[in-house]
């Protein structure tokens, strides 16, 4: 199977090879076609499936046929999670000039403002760090987001980012949701009944 079988636009392909991305992982083949679709989905996976290219790669396509500021969010649990999955964002879409913007914790909040005042397509960011931006930096809205990717529930769970997770939530417009989670808990499951609509179901 390739990804261009999968539904994925020419670009997006290229990049994948250049990555040397050659097929899609189980969890990639299973997510991205019902991503594609515009279903909500959970993905039980754990790090190392390819679960970061399983979210992104639907993320950018659908940012291309609606390449607006702010367009995306992809929430994680650690600052070097969220260093990571912005790294792969910027990888996967070098070839179709995508702006992403990474809001983390223990950095300076004047730098990330500044980057935010630029529009960003994509945001990648752990929970405190993006409530605080959202609540403070001037130009900078939710409103119109289009789709959120929630990775590692579980661990932003056990983090007790749950209050946080409630108060951003209140924020989002109707949006496509994606959440990624290694364990499914009841914790979990409160979190997938408040943030995703009919979701479809994944695991590897
Ligand atoms: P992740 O589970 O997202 O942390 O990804 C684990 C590793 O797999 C990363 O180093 C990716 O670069 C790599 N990877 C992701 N998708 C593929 C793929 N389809 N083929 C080969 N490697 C991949």
């Amino acid at each position: 199977q390739t990804f261009k079988e999968l539904g994925v636009i020419e670009e997006l392909c290229e990049a994948c090879d250049t990555l040397g991305y050659k097929t899609p992982t189980p969890i990639q083949a299973q997510c991205i076609p019902v991503a594609l679709q515009g279903r909500d989905l959970i993905g039980l996976a754990e790090t190392g499936s390819g679960k970061t290219a399983a979210f992104t790669i639907p993320i950018l396509q659908s940012l291309m046929e609606n390449p607006q500021p702010f367009h995306s969010l992809i929430l994680a649990p650690t600052r070097e999670l969220a260093q990571q999955i912005a790294q792969t964002v910027e990888a996967l879409g070098a070839t179709i000039n995508v702006r992403c913007t990474l809001l983390i914790g223990g950095m300076d909040m004047v730098p990330q403002a500044i980057a935010l005042g630029k529009k960003p397509h994509v945001i990648v960011a752990t929970p405190g760090r993006l409530l605080d931006h959202a609540q403070n930096t001037k130009g900078f809205s939710l409103r119109n987001l289009k789709q959120m990717v929630l990775d590692e529930a579980d661990r932003l769970l056990d983090l007790d980012f749950g209050p946080i997770l409630t108060s951003i939530l209140q924020m989002l417009p109707p949006r496509r949701t994606y959440l990624f989670s290694a364990t499914m808990s009841s914790k979990v499951e409160s979190l997938q009944r408040a943030s995703l609509s009919n979701p479809v179901k994944v695991s590897v």
